[in-house]
């Protein structure tokens, strides 16, 4: 082995890892910045550095979603303080596919957080801008290797709570939380029954503005849970009333946490979602191989016949693969 020349990365890949697992902002920064490079160099140095490090253990990655003002950003900033101050290390990260469209983000705007934002227990990371839904989910999950690497344990992951990102953020987390409002029936307040279903907590937020209403929202949302969930469930879905202004309910949505992390084995349902990324890294590594043998002129022609309905998409692909 000596025999052969370190290639130059070689060296500055080793000290950014050390920086990395110590913990380091700027390390773990630069990293997901590497990590959603769409650049074929910097995709490759991104799997040379995801490859170098340890499987993280004992952190807990909580999804979070709900419909625009239902106070998502209220809500991550008033339990994040409450982590950070607990001494927890505390990650911040969306999943906005929208943004990925725009070019605009939901997570773009720190004063969203502004004290969570200067936390010296906190990391708070914007939603990657462009891509597809799939490319932000991957990055996503690359970006809470980096955090737990650096030695961040409590990831709160967000999403808008309208799309199917809600999917991708649940196939990535330990548990899923949505926020709803006290005063709005399912339909005003856009809850797809899909979400509804994901759900292992959920919270009626803003129970200081009518107190009475949270509770009957309440009432309703443990009825409609119970409905939705099998006898047979490793957990029954809570519903629990919190006030993010207030502070109203944090510590017992943290307490339901930790019982589901109790409870349940994480272990066994991280597993499966490592199975299912070495498959979709798999999907991916080998389009990319394929895709460099391809005459894409022909492949461009394909496509266009089937656009116009000249060939079917079966008679397409077939063709391209002779
Ligand atoms: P998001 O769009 O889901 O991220 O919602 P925001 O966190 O931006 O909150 C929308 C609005 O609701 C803001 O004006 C917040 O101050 C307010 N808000 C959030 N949580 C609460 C709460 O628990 N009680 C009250 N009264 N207002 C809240």
């Amino acid at each position: 082995m000596g025999a052969m020349p370190p290639s130059s990365a070689e060296p500055d890949l080793a000290s950014w890892v050390a920086a990395l697992l110590g913990g380091q902002r700027r390390a773990l920064a630069k990293a997901i910045t590497l990590t959603e490079s769409t650049r074929p160099d910097d995709e490759v140095r991104a799997q040379q550095l995801l490859a170098q490090l340890p499987e993280a253990r004992g952190s807990i990655r909580l999804g979070l979603t709900g419909v625009p003002g239902v106070g998502k950003s209220t809500f991550i900033e008033a339990l994040g303080m409450f982590l950070a101050e607990l001494g927890h290390k505390v990650a911040v990260l969306a999943v906005d596919p929208s943004s990925a469209r725009t070019g605009g983000s939901i997570m773009g705007d720190k004063t969203r957080m502004p004290r969570l934002t200067v936390h010296p227990n906190a990391f708070i990371r914007p939603s990657p801008s462009g891509g597809t839904l799939g490319g932000v989910a991957r990055r996503t999950r690359e970006t809470i290797a980096l955090c737990e690497a650096a030695g961040y344990d409590v990831l709160l992951i967000e999403t808008v709570g309208v799309g199917q990102s809600e999917t991708h953020v649940a196939a990535m987390t330990d548990l899923f939380v949505l926020l709803t409002l006290p005063n709005a029936g399912d339909e005003l307040q856009g809850i797809k029954r899909g979400i509804m279903e994901l759900a292992d907590i959920c919270v009626v937020n803003k129970a200081d503005t009518d107190p009475k209403a949270a509770i009957r929202a309440q009432t309703e949302l443990r009825t409609a849970l119970t409905l939705l969930t099998p006898h047979d469930a490793p957990w029954r879905p809570l519903a629990l009333r919190a006030s993010a202004l207030t502070g109203e309910g944090i510590a017992e949505l943290w307490a339901a946490v930790q019982d589901y992390v109790a409870q349940l084995d994480l272990g066994a349902k991280r597993r499966s979602q490592t199975a299912l990324w070495f498959d979709e890294l798999l999907r991916e590594a080998a389009w990319r191989a394929f895709r460099e043998g391809l005459d894409m002129r022909e492949l461009a022609r394909l496509r266009a016949e089937v656009d116009g309905g000249r060939i079917t998409a079966v008679q397409g692909v077939a063709a391209l693969m002779k």
